[in-house]
């Protein structure tokens, strides 16, 4: 929506807003909120809302502290829930240095940078259709999360099993008030796991639903007694939660992978891309899988990819080109996770299709058999490698890569990483439960 001044300050008195809450990503991928009473709508408007940057982890030095937050007025919202004290509205903000400039520790910012490198190649716009998956879990008295599972239901199934009907019934009819276009919501494979997908968009676009979209889960599952999590694998021995990026490339003549009279109708284009794709996705997973926890879903048996390959033709590699085409023709790579921070996540996917593009680089060939039942002697005779096991492995994956690198600019970069090794370690100082059974009565 390109919403104007007054269009907003007759959007709040209509839906009779007290509260405005101004919302930007962290490096991490959490939303950071700050709330002002509707007396600050003016100041609002005219950009004159600060805050202190040094406050927020992994930001800002403190000597550059004051920051400011421009609303990006496209992204205006009421939240449809209402609270006790009126209405709440929300709006996505760019965080600015106190010159107005675009500060480039902010990774919305970051992605708009990187989105005019896909204008400079000559596109119009970078879709993505993401297909965030998560766990409800019962909840305790003191409304903290259970491991308990709300439902012994699997893929598709429907009341009475599913339990979660409701609450994701729920869930999708309050996406739809805000603006999202629901394609499809269903229970997932696990029990207590359940997908929800809304219609591509643009990069930036997608990106800011898929923060609300997180905030809307997790607001209505609480209403339903239900604690939603987008952990990757909460419960070890069932699957985990992916978050599958589907992707392509638009110029002015429609979708740029379609090719009628290309192999398998994909254009050189797609091909390039998916090329770019395969080469960095060491560097990619370090941002799409970014918890030590990512790496406990990307094993084999559950669905979730650990090879680098693609195909057409079956489900378990990286990448996956689906059967549709003309507009819907599209990659789905299928390794990340919804921890991943989706700017900073479809900068990467899209710096890396364009180096594809740049370079003419060649995917390798299709892989149409299952890749799991080869052995290793045979993964290396068809050029088969393996996505990285840690996020240590991922980190020092991305330290080599000079386009992912890129693609978060020094300052994210520096920030991500000092954080990522920082969790990596704290994780391996812990000794589990699982060692002591293993180990405590054995040795
Ligand atoms: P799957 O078959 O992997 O379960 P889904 O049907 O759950 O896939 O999700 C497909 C996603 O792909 C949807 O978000 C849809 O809007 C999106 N999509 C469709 N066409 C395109 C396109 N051209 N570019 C990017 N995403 C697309
Ligand atoms: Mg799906
Ligand atoms: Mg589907
Ligand atoms: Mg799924
Ligand atoms: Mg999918």
């Amino acid at each position: 929506h390109d919403y104007t001044k007054d269009d907003i300050r007759n959007m709040v008195e209509q839906e009779n807003v007290n509260f405005l809450r101004l919302m930007f990503t962290d490096l991490f991928g959490t939303v950071k909120n700050v709330e002002l009473p509707i007396s600050q709508l003016d100041e609002l408007l005219d950009n004159k809302i600060m805050f202190d940057g040094s406050s927020i982890e992994g930001f800002v030095r403190i000597e550059e502290s004051d920051m400011y937050l421009f609303p990006d007025l496209s992204t205006w919202m009421t939240f449809p829930w209402s609270a006790e004290h009126g209405k709440i509205a929300g709006v996505i903000c760019s965080v600015r240095k106190p010159n107005g400039e675009y500060f480039e520790g902010d990774p919305r910012n970051n992605l708009i940078r990187v989105l005019d490198d896909m204008k400079k190649a000559g596109f119009t716009s970078f879709n993505i259709g993401p297909e965030p998956e998560f766990f409800l879990f019962k909840m305790d008295a003191d409304g903290n999360p259970t491991t308990k599972l709300n439902d012994s239901g699997s893929y598709f199934d429907r009341a009475p099993m599913d339990q979660g009907e409701d609450c994701r019934r729920e869930i999708v009819l309050t996406l739809e008030k805000m603006g999202f276009e629901v394609e499809a919501a269903h229970h997932e494979v696990a029990p207590g796991q359940h997908e929800v997908d809304f219609k591509y968009a643009d990069a930036l676009e997608t990106a800011d639903k898929i923060q609300n979209f997180k905030i809307v889960v997790k607001t209505i599952a609480k209403r339903h007694g239900l604690y939603a999590t987008f952990m990757p694998k909460p419960l070890s021995g069932i699957n985990g939660s992916g978050m599958h990026m589907n992707m392509s490339l638009f110029h002015d003549k429609g979708n740029a992978f379609f090719d009628k009279n290309g192999a398998l109708e994909l254009s050189e284009d797609a091909y390039h891309f998916l090329g770019g794709l395969l080469k960095h996705a060491k560097a990619i997973t370090a941002i799409g899988d970014p918890t030590v926890n990512s790496y406990k879903r990307l094993v084999p048996g559950y669905e979730a990819p650990v090879y680098i390959a693609w195909s057409a033709s079956n489900r378990s590699p990286l990448v996956r080109i689906p059967a549709s085409r003309g507009l819907g023709t599209r990659l789905e790579l299928r390794s990340g996770d919804p921890t991943a921070n989706p700017y900073m996540f479809i900068a990467a996917l899209l710096e890396a299709g364009l180096d594809g593009l740049k370079n003419k680089i060649k995917p390798m060939e299709e892989t149409s058999r299952n890749i799991y039942k080869m052995d290793s002697e045979e993964r290396v005779d068809n050029d088969i490698e393996s996505l990285p096991e840690t996020l240590k492995d991922a980190l020092d994956e991305l330290a080599k890569d000079d386009v992912i690198k890129n693609a978060l600019g020094e300052r994210l970069l520096k920030g991500f990483n000092t954080a990522k090794r920082l969790e990596y370690d704290s994780y391996k100082l812990q000794v589990s439960e699982w060692e002591r059974k293993q180990y405590m009565e054995h040795y």
